[in-house]
């Protein structure tokens, strides 16, 4: 047991702590293309980047309006929390209205639809909502540094992200085929940290779906999104990965750090877990 590891969430359906489906590609998809219902929850951080001040992905705070109450959680007609799901835990913060907060110890999505959890209901429709920006920023960090090793892992070795699990201290990465020896992981490690001290800008964008198509092979679960999304968010880091992802992202590699990697384990079905974890650049 590596000292900081935490098993995900038993909580957590198998499918979102280990793997990508349907459900989850969900955020992959061009907003303009979700079925009506999808579209409950305007996520703000989903905006394509385009160099404007603060970043879609760095927003930390946000005025929303309360569309729904439920027995402990709220409906938002728009929000900047991240739901758990695609490997990544949830945002949590808390918000506010006049005279009154509540904190949002957990945020789920079903079909589109962000339900924040607080541990108050709040007194006013109309809200403000502050996200916990040092949770976020680890898990952002993690995240951009999982592109970039299941990007490097696959040019070089061919093996594909079969699972991944974000932590804000400790992460890992599911590759298959693989099956990686002591120099494979240093060159690994060393592939990673190239990238992140090279500053390479993180590009947020909507392309084609034949486009992404032709360039992504089978990097990424392209065929489970439905045939009726023609258009797909993708994040591209430099030559290093180039992958449809509905998640929070860094500006710049930079900000990643130092990738360790602590172990490799093998889970069988020639699938390699990596282990890892970030130390300052
Ligand atoms: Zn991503």
């Amino acid at each position: 047991m590596i000292q900081g590891w935490r098993e995900p969430d038993k909580t957590l359906p198998a499918h979102v702590a280990d793997t990508f489906t349907t459900q989850d590609l969900e955020p992959f998809m061009a907003r303009r293309d979700l079925p009506a219902p999808m579209a409950s929850t305007r996520v703000l951080y989903m905006e394509e980047r385009t160099g404007q001040e603060p970043d879609p992905c760095y927003l930390q705070e946000f005025d929303a309006t309360i569309l729904e109450r439920g027995a402990d959680f709220v409906i938002l007609d728009q929000t900047l929390f991240y739901a758990e799901g695609g490997g990544q835990p949830d945002d949590h913060g808390v918000l506010r209205w006049p005279g009154g907060e509540a904190k949002v110890p957990r945020v789920t999505k079903e079909k589109g639809v962000v339900k924040h959890q607080v541990d108050r209901m709040p007194e006013a429709d109309a809200i403000h909502g502050i996200v916990d920006w040092g949770r976020r920023y680890k898990h952002m960090r993690m995240h951009t540094s999982q592109h970039v090793m299941s990007g490097l892992v696959y040019r070089i070795y061919g093996a594909r992200t079969a699972g991944n699990q974000i932590h804000s201290d400790v992460s890992r990465v599911d590759f298959q085929p693989a099956n990686f020896t002591a120099d494979d992981l240093k060159r690994i490690e060393a592939e990673c940290n190239r990238v992140a001290e090279a500053g390479v800008d993180v590009r947020i964008f909507e392309e084609d779906r034949a486009v992404v198509h032709n360039k992504v092979e089978d990097r990424s679960l392209l065929d489970l999104i439905p045939q009726s999304i023609k258009r797909l968010r993708i994040i591209q880091v430099g030559d290093a990965d180039y992958c449809p992802c509905g998640g929070t992202h860094l500006k710049n590699t930079r900000e990643i750090g130092r990738v360790h990697i602590l172990e490799k384990r093998s889970k069988g079905k020639e699938t390699d877990r990596i282990t890892y974890e970030l130390l300052p650049p």
